[in-house]
């Protein structure tokens, strides 16, 4: 049957529209796979940001709706990660200077957890290192702290506490210890070791009691003789001689005032150096003279010997003097009659040697350590009457001014040996 006309209209209608869906159905399906595909982009860099990797992914977007929203999403999450670098970087900042400080930091948060110890608060409370998050109460053993931290998170007040270290009673700290009310409660407490404190206080005050006693002897004297004086006028002979006694106290107390006066320049680093080439063994030759008389009474016998490589030295000579002026003083007093004290100068090395030694009873082992401690003297009894007790103490920072050193040690025959290390070249 012959089509008609309006049969062929409805069948291209129809093949026109069956066409046009297939070909909607086909950009649809498309669409669909290319929503997907981006759909599955984005979640990968979902992915990617949920494993902490914030770095910046570099799928476009779309100009659509979708588009829009991933790329203000990913927007957040930039900005968010560039936070949590600066979070880091000054979290890091933080720790790096909790570790380095002297001073122990504790923090504990409102249930007594150990939030933060840094490594001066571990070393101080021996710590564990398993510590953090667990209980102040059981990691911490030192009653004082547990009351005191209590009462902090409990809402008291600020408190102080001295206490010494556990398993170390020799050291004294004191501890702070704070309620914290920003960002939660909790409580803090921060440690300070004033073991170096309280020795300075307490080397302070035996210095101030030695001098006061050291000046009291000589000033008891003097007074009791001017009052005997005035009691009796007319004994001439008393007089005489309870004046001198007044004068060599007088003395006494004028030497200890000087030695004084010289430590504490020195201690207050204001003596300055003067260096220029020096004459060792006529220095040396000159301090013995000085002795001579003294030495001569004693039948000493004093010999100085300067190796040739020793002959000269870039040194504060005056400075030197009186280094080896103190030592020699010292081997000509605490060496008995008859003995022999010898001084030598020496390259050894490539150090300048000057020992000054002595046949007298040496030094116990015990006090080696200690005679060059201001005022300490090893034998009270020895202590020769006119001596202040701050000779060695001098020449320890005489020498130490002098970029060197002095040593003390015992000969094997017998008799102290004291030897002033210096170094030869100064460039400075
Ligand atoms: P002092 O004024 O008492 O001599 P020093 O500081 O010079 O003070 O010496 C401190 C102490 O060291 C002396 O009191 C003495 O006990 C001891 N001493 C110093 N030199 C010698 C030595 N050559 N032999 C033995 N003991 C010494």
């Amino acid at each position: 049957m012959p089509l008609t006309s309006s049969t062929m209209l409805l069948l291209g209608v129809a093949a026109g529209a069956a066409l046009a869906v297939a070909v909607i159905a086909i950009i649809s399906q498309a669409r669909a796979r290319r929503e997907a595909t981006r759909v599955e982009a984005l979640l990968a860099v979902a992915r990617r940001y949920v494993l902490g990797d914030l770095s910046r992914p570099a799928p476009h977007y779309g100009d659509d709706d979708l588009g829009r929203v991933a790329r203000s999403l990913d927007q957040a999450v930039q900005e968010l990660g560039r936070r949590i670098d600066s979070l880091a970087r000054d979290r890091a900042r933080m720790e790096a200077i909790l570790a380095s400080m002297i001073e122990g930091v504790l923090v504990v948060d409102e249930q007594g957890r150990l939030q933060l110890v840094n490594n001066a608060a571990r070393r101080i409370l021996k710590l564990e290192k398993g510590a953090l998050d667990h209980s102040y109460v059981e990691a911490i053993r030192h009653p004082g702290i547990v009351e005191h931290l209590g009462r902090a998170l409990a809402g008291g007040d600020p408190s102080v506490l001295e206490l010494s270290v556990t398993r170390d009673t020799t050291r004294t700290l004191v501890a702070q210890i704070a309620p914290v009310v920003a960002a939660g409660r909790g409580a803090v407490l921060v440690m300070h070791d004033i073991t170096d404190l309280r020795k300075a206080d307490s080397i302070r005050r035996d210095f101030v009691a030695n001098v006061s006693h050291e000046l009291r002897t000589p000033l008891t004297a003097i007074k009791g003789y001017a009052e005997a004086l005035l009691d009796d006028p007319d004994d001439r002979e008393a007089h005489d001689r309870f004046l001198e006694i007044i004068h060599r106290q007088a003395e006494r107390m004028e030497r200890l005032v000087k030695d004084l006066l010289r430590l504490a320049r020195l201690e207050a680093g204001q003596e300055t150096v003067d260096r220029a080439p020096c004459d060792i063994a006529a220095l040396l030759r000159s301090i013995v003279g000085d002795f001579e008389t003294m030495s001569t009474a004693k039948r000493q016998t004093v010999a100085v010997t300067v190796a040739p490589e020793a002959a000269e030295l870039n040194t504060d000579a005056a400075k030197l003097h009186d280094v080896v002026r103190n030592l020699v003083e010292n081997a000509v007093n605490y060496t008995p009659d008859g003995g022999d004290i010898s001084v030598t100068a020496a390259v050894v090395g490539g150090r300048f040697h000057l020992g000054v030694a002595d046949t007298g009873h040496g030094i116990a082992p015990d006090d080696l350590g200690r005679v060059f401690e201001r005022f300490y003297r090893v034998d009270k009894s020895r202590a020769r009457p006119g001596g202040t007790g701050l000779g060695l103490s001098i020449v320890k920072h005489l020498v130490q001014v002098l970029d060197g050193e002095v040593v003390v040690e015992n000969q094997a025959t017998g008799g102290a040996l004291f030897t002033v290390i210096l170094p030869i070249e100064h460039d400075r």
